[in-house]
């Protein structure tokens, strides 16, 4: 069983227009699903057939509506009940262009948030791994998924955590370390102060070596989209590439990405194959129009095509 963690989920409602008419009437059919990045962890993992609990915290009409959604795709779910309605983020897509709506999402509660910690320790014990994934709502400190770490860290449950920002900075800073941290290009330059581009991979590495936050990590994993992804893992440097597609959407391919690792880390493969499962993940949701689903026919070419070097 893995545990996803998904702190501020959202209703995502999709709407397909060939022409967004501003300042007049558009009809619409809406798409509704589930979201927050640890939502499409979710979906990927039922893909991939794995038994997932979806975990974090749901509020309102719209947390109820979100349980009857994740019902309909099969994820089994344990949210903690905050006051606050879950949000709702729209995405407009038209002209070829990606037009976003997305509100901040609920306050929480000092008390909502000891309640969901405790129901974490409890779910965290019994499952083979867990992944924590985007922001954390308002009112939740920056030092939040650190302590999700240690404790699932002390219950010896590998624990995959995909943040940016303040809440990354905290995890790094702290003593019990994630088994993996996935940061994209964008995330780790921010991190680091750096511009570094996939032509750039020595020096990422020597930049990585020599600060001290990402030391004890088993796995550092910078994604870098079509170019692929670079891991470091215990001292060794591998670059995962694919001959390059054009992709449908690529909305979620790092949250597929993560899925991927979490399937084979859960199911104890070896360096390669972790990577061989999450980069063929993360391209088959670039393939498919719909966030966080794959394009499974397309599985053992896209799975095949990818090339693991150690460099
Ligand atoms: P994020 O969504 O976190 O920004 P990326 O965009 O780096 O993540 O994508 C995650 C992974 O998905 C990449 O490492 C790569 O394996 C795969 N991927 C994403 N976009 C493409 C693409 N256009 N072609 C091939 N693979 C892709």
């Amino acid at each position: 069983m893995i545990l996803t963690v998904t702190m501020n989920p959202a209703i995502d409602t999709a709407y397909h227009l060939d022409h967004l008419a501003i300042d007049d009437v558009n009809r619409v059919a809406p798409r509704k699903t589930a979201g927050g990045k640890g939502l499409n962890v979710s979906r990927v993992l039922r893909q991939l057939g794995d038994d997932v609990l979806a975990t974090g915290l749901s509020g309102g009409h719209m947390g109820a509506y979100m349980g009857e959604l994740m019902d309909g795709d099969g994820i089994a779910h344990d949210f903690t009940p905050i006051a606050g309605e879950t949000r709702v983020c729209i995405s407009i897509l038209h002209e070829g262009n990606q037009t976003e709506l997305l509100e901040s999402g609920p306050e929480v509660s000092a008390d909502e948030l000891a309640a969901f910690l405790d129901r974490f320790g409890e779910l965290v014990v019994k499952v083979d791994c867990v992944t924590i994934s985007g922001s954390l709502p308002k009112g939740v400190p920056a030092d939040c998924y650190a302590g999700m770490v240690a404790t699932a860290s002390a219950a010896g449950v590998p624990v995959l955590l995909d943040t940016s920002g303040a809440s990354l900075d905290a995890a790094l800073a702290a003593e019990a370390k994630p088994t993996l941290v996935k940061p994209n290009l964008t995330e780790i330059n921010d991190l680091l102060g750096t511009a570094f581009t996939p032509d750039d991979l020595p020096r990422l590495r020597e930049t990585l070596a020599a600060d001290a936050r990402f030391a004890g990590i088993p796995w550092v994993v910078v994604s870098m989209g079509a170019a692929g992804s670079v891991a470091f893992h215990e001292g060794r440097a591998y670059r995962a590439t694919s001959t390059p597609i054009e992709a449908v959407n690529a909305t979620g391919s790092g949250d597929s990405t993560i899925a991927g690792f979490a399937h084979a880390v859960a199911a104890g493969m070896g360096a390669e194959d972790v990577l061989r499962y999450g980069n063929t993940c993360g391209k088959l949701n670039a393939m498919d129009p719909r966030t966080g689903h794959l394009v499974m026919e397309k599985w053992d070419e896209v799975f095949n095509d990818i090339q693991v070097v150690e460099l």
